[in-house]
């Protein structure tokens, strides 16, 4: 049987932060499902920026408490497919 990946839970703060430009606004936190550890926090504000991107390992698979197997792929640098060709990729948006 194939185990099953858990989504992270997600937790926004109860006020945005309005430091910033543009504002950082609401901290969005995500947590293991199973044993409530912090896995890693950005801003949403900051995703609106253009230059911004947030990823995490791509080695990152499980909660480094409780091992439990964590569905992390909407997170992750996409694999890696031809050396050098950046410069083609193209932003679906
Ligand atoms: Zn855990």
């Amino acid at each position: 049987m194939k185990r099953k990946a858990w989504k992270p839970k997600i937790r926004k703060s109860d006020r945005p932060t309005l430091t910033g430009t543009p504002p950082l606004g609401y901290l969005i936190s995500h947590y293991c499902p199973i044993c409530g550890k912090h896995l890693f926090s950005f801003y949403e504000g900051d995703l609106k920026r253009p230059d911004y991107k947030f990823r995490v390992s791509r080695d990152w698979n499980y909660c480094s408490k409780c091992g439990t197997l964590l569905d992390l792929d909407e997170w992750k640098e996409p694999e890696p497919e031809v050396k050098g060709a950046a410069e083609e990729i193209e932003w679906e948006d």
